[in-house]
């Protein structure tokens, strides 16, 4: 049996991002604000995880506060968990940084690209029982990582309350996909963690 999987928070700035532990296994889920790695390794000192024991790491989606630390991280052993949905969104994430803003620029050939159908397979050799689905509504970009124990991290997927019209049905299919495939606590990028929303339309 799989041990069970620890998730402490190691977010600052209002924005979450999750360590989660089997065993030694550690998973990094979102990666820290744009030229703020100083305060994302504060933050795991905090909590007693050296930065080097983050073997894995993923970004729910490429927006300068959820993966802006992916190359620091790389550069003290992290491997960076992309999925094919992401790859064209890397290198876009700059176009929104001010001029002179600190930022590492994340090299896109010694990425682990793990393909949606193959992310199951792909956590368990981690010791992670879930799997990546990919929830677009926020942006295209978005996957979230669900655990076989419900927990699901949405990244910044809209809460259905929020959605503008335009968004709405590619926005509560995710959440629908998300219910379908057995999410139950959501641990959102911002925000205290939740139980699922209530979605809209049909089931
Ligand atoms: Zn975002």
């Amino acid at each position: 049996m799989a041990d069970a999987v620890s998730i402490v928070n190691v977010g600052y700035r209002s924005a979450n991002f999750w360590v989660l532990s089997a065993g030694r296994s550690r998973l990094l889920v979102d990666l820290g604000w744009a030229g703020m790695f100083g305060a994302l390794d504060a933050e795991l000192r905090r909590k007693d995880i050296p930065v080097g024991e983050i073997g894995h790491g993923l970004a729910t989606h490429y927006h300068i506060d959820h993966a802006g630390c992916a190359q620091d991280l790389k550069q003290r052993g992290m491997r960076l968990i992309v999925t094919p949905e992401q790859v064209a969104a890397i290198p876009r994430m700059k176009d929104v940084l001010k001029p002179g803003q600190p930022y590492t620029d994340i090299a896109l050939d010694d990425n682990v690209i793990v393909p949606i159908a193959e992310s199951r397979r792909f956590l368990a050799a981690l010791g992670f029982e879930g799997q990546l689905v990919h929830t677009p509504g926020h942006s295209d970009d978005s996957v979230s990582l669900l655990l076989e124990s419900g927990e699901v991290f949405t990244g910044d997927l809209t809460h259905p309350q929020l959605m503008t019209e335009k968004a709405a049905a590619v926005v509560t299919a995710s959440w629908t996909r998300l219910r379908d495939l057995g999410a139950r606590t959501v641990h959102a990028g911002h925000g205290p963690v939740r139980p699922m929303p209530a979605t809209a339309g049909p089931n």
